[in-house]
């Protein structure tokens, strides 16, 4: 019912509308933070960091070190939209903006 086949949409194309963190609260996203050497896994509040950092914060194609003890890795974050099926790397080119 009116309802399209979203989970075709590129993630890049959703970016435009959920680039910050308060857009993305608002849209209930579910956003993980995956090292890539270790595999630690952790659930990014949202909101927190709407409060912390600003509403504005986004966190798109952001790169941060790890936070487990003795890990020299990189943490990158992975979002799920409520219509997705599941999570992808919240990576979009920026040259694609208009
Ligand atoms: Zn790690």
């Amino acid at each position: 019912m009116g309802s399209r086949n979203s989970d075709r949409i590129p993630i890049q194309m959703r970016r435009r509308k959920c680039e910050t963190v308060a857009d993305m609260a608002a849209q209930g996203w579910d956003v993980l933070s995956k090292c890539q050497a270790c595999g630690l896994v952790m659930r990014v509040n949202l909101k927190m960091i709407a409060k912390v950092s600003g509403p504005a914060t986004s966190l798109w194609n952001r790169k941060q070190r790890c936070r487990r003890v003795g890990c020299t890795g990189f943490i990158e974050f992975q979002g799920r939209a409520p219509d997705m099926h599941w999570h992808e790397t919240l990576a979009a080119p920026s040259d694609g903006e208009m």
